[in-house]
């Protein structure tokens, strides 16, 4: 009879013989022929007695597969390897794929066993330190057989479900804006001080490992044989190794030597506010439940739980101006280490404050403080922000929710305006050095401060009453106040008016947050207006930004919101549900700028497994299409739309975007 033929597929690790499995090693030994990409059969080479090397020359990956398959059939024991595991972007599936297709079954078929090996994602995060401990994925980044649309989702997806994610096939000689695409999509949810780990060579010859972030990964080489580890919203760096907490902390003190809770209380839904168990009860009956177990364990749950507070901005356009919030917010949690921090926004960047909510849960959060980062009170905090509060109530019937306020009209706002009177450069015209060889006075200058305006008249007039508290304290020949959107005067009538009242020199500064696309008309503005009059000296500050004394009124504001002292308790507010009804905002939650890549494969390249030679033979088409969304949509006329925030909002915001 002849003899049955045998698929043993192997992934023989990461690269090291040591760290290749014993039933690894049996199988090969075990084969009579061992077939694979050449540099996977020169790496086991010392493990070899006298098996055949099959198809060296064989380049693809679905011909050594055929070539296995027909052998085994012929009755030949064939190691089939990959490297890591033979079933992750390795040979296993698609040998299953060869067989499948020609009609295979398991009782009379050739025999397969597949063998597991360690994949990079165990051995990269190994030399990385603990990445990988909580829950994790893998992306690969090739799209050669799988269309970018979809590894973009996922991307996206895993992002937003605050995976830890190892992405596989990162990049190679043609293939490299797929990196950069993925980073792009994290971005929107993780910080850029986000954990990130290279890999190159794991356990292999000129092995390399590199901890970086979100922000500076692609400054770092990444090629066809890293792996790219980049950590969750908890993942930490200590001693240059990437650790992802699993939540040991929410329960147990991991410096001391007696728990607070004891073991048969940890299990109780009420030392775990965060489970499902808990999520199931109602409002009544776990506050019941709380004082009851509280009573036995006498110890309050909100003691051992960090507060949580929802940072609230406004988002923006432009990447910089989201990137610049997180930031301010990074800044506010490293002030206030005893609390736990989330950042969402109201729109155009994500996460959504219904995003933001939902991790401020799913982080243990049984009371949430929301604390908008946002100038002064209009719309957006008055409206959009209790209306996702209210939301979230009925979703989250057990927890509670503590609002705080605007900045508001603000002593420290208007030293940091000083301050930024003092740093503001000449709009840069070499001819005016010669014009003004002399210093204006300040009795002969101008401050022109440009607020985002509204339709608001209460957050119009809380700008008019800053800019009046810096006249108050400068000697300034005026302080003028000006609005970029809706409101009048507009920046040009600003600048204007400045003139029409004899200024000889005109300090210009934004009244906003961070940069974005306002900041970016504001500056072509008053560059034109100078250009236009070069008799003048013109000047321009800065937005205010990372500013120590504006993280000091947020830290006010959080503090005061953690005491509950709420200034802007909208909850009894019984004008708030008639003017949400005229309240059409539009709100979109999707940046419109995003890039649709639609990416046309022909033929069947040979793809390599994805990491070996596979970029020899990249002939990807890619064309890009870039979709305009510019539907211009009405505002409601009376839109209570206002904040002087992040922006976002260009001018023409009241007529479309
Ligand atoms: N079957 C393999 C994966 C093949 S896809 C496994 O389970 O590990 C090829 C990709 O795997 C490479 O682009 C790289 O991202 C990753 N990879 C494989 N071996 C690696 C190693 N030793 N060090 C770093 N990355 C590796």
């Amino acid at each position: 009879m002849k003899k049955r033929g045998k698929l043993l597929i192997i992934g023989f690790g990461p690269g090291a013989l040591e760290h290749i499995t014993g039933r690894a090693l049996a199988a090969l030994d075990e084969s009579e022929a061992v077939i694979g990409y050449n540099t996977y059969v020169d790496l086991i080479k010392p493990l070899l007695h006298q098996q055949e090397i099959v198809g060296t020359g064989m380049t693809e990956e679905v011909s050594r597969a055929q070539e296995a398959v027909r052998r085994a059939e012929a009755g030949q024991i064939i190691a089939v390897i990959s490297s890591g595991d033979a079933g992750v972007y390795g040979m296993a599936g698609l040998v299953y794929e060869v067989l499948i297709e020609r009609g295979w079954n398991r009782a009379e078929g050739v025999e397969v066993e597949v063998i597991p090996g360690i994949s990079a994602i165990q051995s990269c995060s190994s030399l990385l330190g603990a990445p990988i401990m909580h829950d994790a994925c893998t992306i690969s980044l090739s799209d050669h057989l799988t269309p970018w649309e979809t590894i973009a989702t996922r991307v996206d997806a895993a992002g937003a479900a605050d995976f830890v994610i190892a992405f596989y096939n990162p990049r190679s000689g043609k293939r490299t804006r797929q990196i950069e695409e993925a980073r792009n999509i994290l971005l929107r949810y993780r910080d850029p001080a986000t954990p990130v780990g290279i890999v190159k060579s794991a356990y292999r010859d000129k092995q390399q490992s590199i901890v970086t972030t979100l922000q500076d990964m692609l400054e770092h080489e990444i090629g066809m044989l890293s792996t790219v580890v980049v950590g969750n919203s908890a993942t930490m760096v200590y001693e240059g190794l990437m650790v992802t907490p699993r939540g040991y902390e929410r329960k147990y003190s991991l410096g001391a030597d007696t728990q607070d809770l004891k073991p048969h209380e940890r299990l109780r839904t009420a030392a775990e506010p965060w489970s499902l168990a808990a999520s199931a009860k109602s409002s009544v009956d776990m506050k019941a439940s709380l004082v009851a177990e509280n009573a036995v364990t006498g110890s309050t749950e909100r003691e051992q739980q960090p507060k949580t507070v929802l940072l609230v901005g406004h988002g923006s356009r432009v990447a910089e101006g989201n990137v610049e919030l997180r930031e301010f917010a990074d800044l506010l949690a490293a002030r206030k280490p005893e609390l736990t921090f989330e950042t969402c926004f109201i729109e155009l960047a994500q996460p959504s404050i219904a995003e933001g909510i939902d991790n401020c849960i799913r982080g243990g959060a049984t009371t949430v403080y929301v604390v908008p980062i946002i100038l002064f009170a209009a719309g957006h905090s008055k409206l959009d922000i209790p209306m996702a509060i209210d939301q979230a109530k009925l979703k989250y019937p057990a927890v509670q929710f503590v609002y705080g306020r605007p900045i508001g009209v603000q002593d420290k706002a208007v030293d940091i305006l000083l301050d930024r009177i003092k740093e503001a450069l000449p709009v840069v015209q070499p001819e005016q050095v010669e014009i003004h060889p002399a210093k204006v006075e300040d009795k002969d200058t101008i401050i022109l401060v440009m607020g985002r305006g509204g339709s608001d008249p209460d957050a119009n007039s809380d700008f008019y009453k800053m800019t009046r508290l810096l006249w108050e304290k400068t000697n300034y020949k005026s302080v003028e106040s000006c609005f970029i959107a809706i409101a009048k005067p507009s920046l040009p009538e600003g600048l204007e008016r400045c003139l029409a009242l004899g200024a000889r020199k005109i300090v210009v500064l934004p009244y906003l947050l961070f940069s974005g696309v306002l900041m970016q008309q504001f500056t072509e503005m008053v560059a034109l207006f100078a250009v236009a009059h070069p008799e003048l000296e013109v000047e321009i500050g800065s937005y205010l930004g990372l500013h120590p004394l504006l993280a000091d009124l947020m830290t006010e504001r959080i503090e005061e919101t953690l005491i509950g002292q709420s200034f802007a308790n909208c909850d009894n507010c019984r004008y708030r549900d008639e003017a949400a009804e005229h309240h059409d905002h539009n709100h979109d939650h999707h940046d419109h700028h995003d890039h649709h890549d639609h990416h046309h494969h022909y033929g069947e390249e040979g793809h390599g497994e994805h990491g070996g030679y596979e970029e020899h033979y990249d002939h990807t088409h890619e064309q890009e299409l870039q979709h305009g969304h510019g539907q211009g949509h009405e505002h409601a006329g009376h839109t209570h739309e206002y904040e002087v925030t992040t922006q976002a909002t260009p001018v023409t915001d009241s007529v479309g975007r």
